[in-house]
């Protein structure tokens, strides 16, 4: 006799549906995902923006601003270690990297596995943000809190950057949260922002940033900002990233001055990876590297049109 399959969830089986608090993120205007949280750790509103930490059934600790999710501990490998090490890797010698955002620490966790980084800044608007990470959620940042290489300041990234020397960074990573009216990051999505960044990098620098959802009925505000990237930056390469917590596939972009990511090989990238001796990484290596730039036909068809690009004067701002 056929036994009985019993289906269990990946994440905790004993979910209370009618007990728990719900966080219903709108991931489109009419698209939301619900997440059935244990508890709500944190709610508070900053100067910036509503600051929340929650235990979610599926994704364990998680981080949202304004109502979105920006990172949860069962998955946020995959969104920061995409972030960090293409770009990282696709640098020679990166001495000093530069985080604008960021505030939850894993991103500068990540950079600081690069054993030439020397001097690692976080710039993040927010105390708040860092404060409550660093007690938190711990395992987001891990030593950045104490580590000797990293300069951790509650500053706008626009204002450092430009305050700056030139060729201070070899790579920026910016690391922001969306674009909302009246939030922090919009004027961080310009062309006169990526001017600002290029000055600040190194002749042969590198960045990297999330740029958007690239959900195939709503790619206009990441492809605008691939495009308003390629104003500046010689070198741009995007791919598309599968962040369980988001419900979304997410942009990232590196981007370069005179080195293009996409031709690190696998050889290319697996040796990098152990001459610095970086282990226990779970989404990247040399096939992740190859594999993510061969981005689908729709992508590459949305970044080869023309349209608009994101200026101070007209900023981009997400639809919800
Ligand atoms: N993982 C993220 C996501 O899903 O998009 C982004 C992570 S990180 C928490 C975003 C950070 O950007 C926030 O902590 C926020 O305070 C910071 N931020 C926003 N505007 C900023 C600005 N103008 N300068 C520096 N940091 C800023």
């Amino acid at each position: 006799m056929a036994r009985k399959r019993k289906l269990v969830a990946a994440g905790d089986p004993g979910v209370d549906i009618k007990n728990s608090r719900w966080f219903i993120e709108f991931t489109t205007p009419h698209e939301a995902h619900m997440h059935a949280m244990k508890r709500f750790i944190v709610q508070a509103d900053s100067p910036f923006q509503k600051v929340e930490i929650a235990e979610s059934y599926q994704f364990g600790r998680c981080l949202m601003l304004d109502g979105k999710m920006q990172s949860a501990e069962k998955d946020e490998f995959i969104y920061h270690e995409a972030l960090v090490h293409p770009a990282l890797v696709t640098h020679p010698n990166p001495r000093r990297v530069a985080i604008i955002g960021g505030g939850e620490g894993a991103t500068q966790r990540h950079c600081i596995m690069h054993p030439s980084v020397e001097k690692c800044w976080m710039i993040d608007i927010d105390r708040a943000v860092m404060d409550l990470s660093r007690k938190y959620l711990p395992e987001w940042g891990g030593k950045v809190w104490t580590d000797k290489r990293c300069i951790i300041k509650a500053a706008d990234g626009r204002k450092f950057l430009e305050k700056s020397k030139k060729g201070s960074f070899d790579v920026i990573i910016i690391d922001l949260s969306e674009p909302v009216p009246g939030g922090p990051s919009y004027m961080l999505f310009t062309k006169e922002f990526y001017r600002i960044v290029a000055q600040k990098l190194t002749p042969d620098g590198v960045i990297s940033l999330q740029c958007a959802s690239t959900q195939a009925p709503d790619l206009a505000m990441h492809a605008m900002i691939i495009r308003t990237l390629r104003t500046v930056f010689p070198y741009v390469r995007a791919f598309s990233i599968e962040v369980p917590a988001f419900d979304l596939p997410w942009g990232i972009a590196v981007a370069g001055k005179t080195l293009d990511a996409a031709r690190l090989t696998r050889d290319d990238v697996d040796r990098r990876l152990a001459e610095r001796r970086i282990t226990g990484l779970k989404y990247y290596d040399g096939i992740t590297h190859e594999g993510i730039f061969r981005v689908p036909k729709y992508l590459r068809t949305a970044y080869s049109q023309p349209g608009d690009i994101i200026t101070d004067d007209s900023p981009l701002f997400t639809a919800i």
